[in-house]
């Protein structure tokens, strides 16, 4: 029988705001066994996501909390190494639900094809034609559905998913404004990725005013990434009829209180606008058809995209760190 030796990086405990190393417990084990259904998956890479720490905290959100004593959950993309799965043989490249850890054992419903095919580095497909990169190719078509000539809003906009909604706003025919947490970011977006304008919400004490200035029509589409006080500001500036596409909380996730707000909810029944919750697994089923087209924007050059790479799984618990820092440029994922 064939066994893999894998270090883990166990949840040991609940963190209390930011991860800590002492939340964590680093071993190894050998995986000896699987059962109908599941394969072993060799993890070339772990894809760091912010929703990692809503998984550790013990609170109902669309997946149960990590159980301690388990690594901590993440996407990985690597080589099927053993398989009893009739979707999944030995050889194939993949990605899915696995563990910070070299080894992942994973139920084939929660894994999926890496298309090789497109001829793209193995990497971008964590990132700009993996969950990510489809994140913001659905939260924007098929959510926010942008018409050209609307201006679209979007927060965390240099990080990977945000960057590339305001790419695809952008072949879209839409103005684009993004919300970033240092003046390069700010630049990076302008001069590098075709946003007509940013906003260094870090150095702005007025959001509200900063983004009135910067949207003047108002906001058509805010693809949020973010929660409190930002959503709060752009929801004083929506235009009639305007979309929300609520993807992400990031400025709550380390919060051990609840979080009060949004105070300015009613501005969706003054605009008749209307806020959508957003789930990337909602949509796996149909990458086949919407993977072609971004792999097609990347080659043409029309969506760029930055992925940050750290090597090693030791270094992974500080790693995820950046996401929260706002130090990750780009993708950020562990190399192993
Ligand atoms: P990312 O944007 O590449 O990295 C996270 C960025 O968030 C940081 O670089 C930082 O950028 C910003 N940030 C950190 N703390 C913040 C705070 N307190 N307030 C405002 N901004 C903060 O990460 P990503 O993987 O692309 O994820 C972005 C968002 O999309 C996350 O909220 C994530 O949960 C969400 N998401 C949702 C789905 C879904 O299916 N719903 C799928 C994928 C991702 P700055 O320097 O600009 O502050």
């Amino acid at each position: 029988m064939t066994t893999f030796s894998t270090r883990q990086i166990l949840l040991n405990r609940r963190p209390e705001g930011l991860l800590k190393e002492s939340d964590l417990l680093r071993t190894e084990a050998v995986l000896d066994h699987i059962d109908e259904g599941q394969l072993i998956i060799r993890n070339q890479y772990l894809s760091l996501d912010p929703a990692i720490r809503d998984w550790m905290s013990d609170s109902d959100s669309y997946l149960p909390p990590i159980p301690l004593g388990h690594p901590v959950w993440c996407t990985v993309l690597g080589e099927v190494v053993k398989s009893k799965s009739d979707k999944y043989a030995v050889g194939d490249t993949v990605w899915g639900m696995g563990g910070w850890a070299d080894f992942s054992v994973a139920p084939e419903d929660y894994v999926f094809p890496a298309d090789m095919s497109l001829d793209l580095p193995i990497s971008n497909h964590l990132s700009v034609v993996g969950a990510v990169g489809m994140t913001a190719y659905y939260g924007l078509l098929d959510v926010g559905k942008p018409v050209a000539g609307e201006t679209v809003l979007v927060s965390t906009a240099a990080g990977a998913v945000g960057s590339i909604v305001g790419q695809i706003a952008k072949i879209k025919g839409c103005r684009v404004v993004g919300m970033a947490g240092t003046q390069a970011k700010c630049d990076w977006l302008v001069n590098d990725l075709g946003f007509d304008e940013a906003i260094n919400y870090r150095e702005t004490d007025d959001m509200a005013a900063a983004i009135a200035a910067s949207c003047p029509d108002g906001v058509n589409i805010f693809f949020d990434n973010v929660g409190g006080e930002i959503l709060d500001a752009t929801l004083l500036n929506l235009a009639q009829k305007a979309r929300i596409i609520f993807c992400g909380r990031i400025s709550g996730l380390n919060s051990d209180e609840p979080i009060p707000g949004p105070y300015n909810m009613w501005q969706i029944l003054a605009k008749s606008a209307r806020i959508e919750g957003f789930l990337i697994s909602n949509y796996f089923a149909d990458f086949e058809n919407s993977v072609p087209i971004m792999a097609n924007w990347v080659k043409e050059g029309k969506v760029k995209f930055r992925e940050d790479i750290v090597d090693g799984l030791e270094n992974t618990p500080e790693a995820f760190l950046k996401l929260f820092k706002g130090t990750n440029q780009g993708k950020l994922m562990v190399k192993l």
